[in-house]
């Protein structure tokens, strides 16, 4: 089965296909990593995570590759704050981010390369760009010079930037850019900045070289998906396709699919502003498999006001279905509920998701199976269905990431 979406570069409806063999490659721009990690992080991966996990329920394989970004002016700024280091900060952060994605059941990405390991390759492009002439000079600073590229579509700059938009980190005082489409590939900064020796300062990578370092060193570019919150359209994606162009052609992906935000008083929870709930404290008052199950009631493209209150009503209203299925499961004999009505909306949940990402149409299927064998009357399975009822039970697990065969999490 296809996954139908809306690819945000052509603003057309796209397929995204089943290859049969090989994997389809996605990259995600990962988060960067100096405070607690809040649920709009939780949803943004959340929305990759059923990508992948759409796929994986059909058997195809999907490489899936998220950066992390260890070094950044909040970064440093949060590690001088604690009187750490920015690697020991953002190690800790890193391992915390993890630990909450786990928490959450989203699958771990097959590689979450760190941008500090790849500042060679980063200088690498930045020269060959330059050899190329795509880039001019300030004072140690190297610029991407946009009005040298041509041709390969791209998202509209005019259009995004008097948007809202997530800019380049500003560091120390940087030489002002030609034109303000322009971006940043390389800055001089000082100690206790991160910094490494490179042909034009000592300093570190602007934001954009980074993801195309990585991803081009995991995947094949174009790659099929390339994924983040909707504020990662300008400048970030617009740059990494730029940068793509002017070293090899083409756009960095074949597709981009981004997701819209979790708000809090219709303000997008963010680190920058401090209006955000942390996954932790979202996981003091409802379960996980709650808040996964309340972060899929809304299509990835549609803003998701935070309210404490429908998370919980969410929650309870999962556990009585996770319990109802659990249950059923557990045991078999005699009459029972027919396995083949399990069986048989499988495809029903699984075409939901494919509909753009459709995972509230999904969870609604999922609640009326739930309420069907409450309507039945039986808590088990018929004789001899037990089996077959665990392993169908096990692909809507794997589809959703919410667990229906046995119950895993503290309630
Ligand atoms: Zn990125």
């Amino acid at each position: 089965m296809d996954l139908r979406f809306c690819d945000t570069l052509s603003r057309k409806e796209r397929t995204l296909s089943p290859t049969r063999g090989r994997p389809l490659q996605m990259y995600v721009c990962g988060p960067t990593v100096y405070s607690a990690s809040h649920v709009g992080h939780a949803r943004a991966y959340l929305v990759f995570d059923t990508v992948r996990r759409f796929f994986l329920a059909q058997g195809q394989p999907l490489r899936h590759i998220q950066n992390i970004t260890d070094f950044e002016d909040k970064i440093t700024r949060r590690a001088i704050q604690e009187g750490i280091s920015w690697e020991e900060l953002s190690r800790r952060e890193a391992r915390g981010f993890f630990g909450r994605m786990g928490e959450l059941n989203i699958l771990r990405p097959d590689a979450t390369p760190a941008s500090s390991h790849y500042v060679r390759s980063m200088i690498a492009l930045i020269r060959r760009m330059e050899r190329k002439g795509y880039t001019y000079t300030r004072r140690g600073a190297v610029y991407f010079d946009a009005s040298r590229s041509i041709g390969s579509s791209n998202f509209s700059a005019d259009e995004f930037l008097s948007a809202h938009a997530v800019p380049e980190p500003g560091g120390e005082a940087l030489p002002e850019a030609e034109d303000p489409r322009d971006f940043v590939l390389w800055k001089p900064t000082r100690p206790p900045a991160p910094s490494w020796p490179s042909p034009w300062s000592r300093g570190m990578p602007g934001w954009h070289i980074e993801c195309y370092a990585m991803a081009s060193r995991y995947l094949d570019l174009p790659m099929d998906l390339h994924g983040g919150g909707l504020d990662l359209i300008f400048p970030h994606h617009y740059a990494e396709n730029l940068i793509s162009t002017a070293l090899r052609g083409t756009p960095f992906a074949q597709h981009f699919l981004h997701n819209a935000f979790v708000t809090m008083d219709a303000r997008k929870m963010a680190k920058s502003t401090g209006s955000l709930v942390t996954i932790r404290e979202a996981l003091e008052t409802v379960s996980p498999g709650g808040l996964r199950s309340y972060l899929l009631s809304r299509r990835y493209d549609q803003n998701l006001e935070y309210s404490t209150y429908e998370a919980v009503q969410r929650d309870g209203e999962w556990e009585l279905d996770q319990c109802t299925l659990v249950d059923l499961v557990r045991g078999n004999g005699g009459e029972g509920y027919p396995v083949s009505r399990l069986e048989g909306r499988f495809d029903e949940v699984l075409a939901a998701v494919g509909n753009h990402l459709g995972t509230n149409a999904a969870m609604r299927t999922v609640h009326e199976i739930a309420e069907d064998i409450r309507r039945s009357g039986y808590t088990r399975l018929a004789r001899g269905e037990r089996t077959a009822g665990r392993r169908t039970l096990a692909r809507y697990e794997l589809l959703l990431g919410l667990p229906l065969t046995v119950r895993s999490e503290a309630q």
